[in-house]
């Protein structure tokens, strides 16, 4: 399980997220930030900071959002 972020930081992409993770996995994008699922220790401080509430725990990813969870994998296996 991973904390997995989706559409509504692609119109923010302030990456207050980045700041708070204790083990500095998460990336930018060209269009949004992205979470490496290998590496997150679900602590939850990210999610407590997105100003839009982008950022969900992957079993809770809203309908509509779920594409955003092979997104965030498939980014750092490219990048
Ligand atoms: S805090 Fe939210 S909106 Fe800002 S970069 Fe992180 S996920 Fe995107
Ligand atoms: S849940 Fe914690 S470890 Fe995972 S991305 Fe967010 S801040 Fe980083």
């Amino acid at each position: 399980m991973a904390f997995v972020i989706t559409s509504p930081c692609e119109q923010e992409k302030a990456g207050e997220c980045v700041e708070v993770c204790p083990v500095d996995c998460i990336e930018e994008g060209k269009d949004m930030f992205y979470i490496d699922p290998d590496i997150c220790i679900d602590c939850g401080a990210c999610e407590a900071v997105c100003p839009v509430e982008a950022i969900f725990m992957e079993d809770e990813v809203p309908e509509g959002e779920h594409e955003y969870i092979a997104l965030n994998r498939k980014f750092f296996q490219e990048n």
